[in-house]
């Protein structure tokens, strides 16, 4: 059971959120940034615009259409992505704070940047 575990936390999605600047910080795509274009709870996964970017073979759909070779982004497990802070210029770890408009934000743990 504590394999399982493991596994489900791994797969939350609660660090990144849609249209946030994210970098990846493993795997073959380390060291990318680029925007969350969608988030999949369900999977764990992100969309990152311009990150592993995958060539996809199109078959032609009706004849003398030429089909061919479409680049979109591959989905990246949500655990090898960071909120990018902009002021540290590295992935941030992030904490909760309330702004001085009653709001929760999230700031960048190691200089206090809002995200
Ligand atoms: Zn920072």
């Amino acid at each position: 059971m504590g394999l399982y575990k493991s596994v489900d936390k791994r797969q939350s999605v609660n660090h990144v959120k849609r249209d946030d600047e994210v970098i990846v910080i493993s795997g073959d795509n380390k060291g990318k940034r680029g925007k969350v274009i969608a988030v999949s709870p369900k999977e764990g996964k992100v969309l990152v615009s311009g990150v592993n970017v995958v060539s996809k073979h199109v078959k032609p759909k009706k004849q003398g259409d030429p089909g061919g070779i479409i680049k979109t982004e591959g989905a990246i497990y949500a655990c090898k992505v960071m909120p990018y802070c902009s002021k540290c210029g590295k992935g941030a770890r992030v904490k909760s704070e309330i702004n001085n408009k009653d709001k929760r934000v999230r700031v960048c743990a190691t200089c206090g940047e809002e995200l």
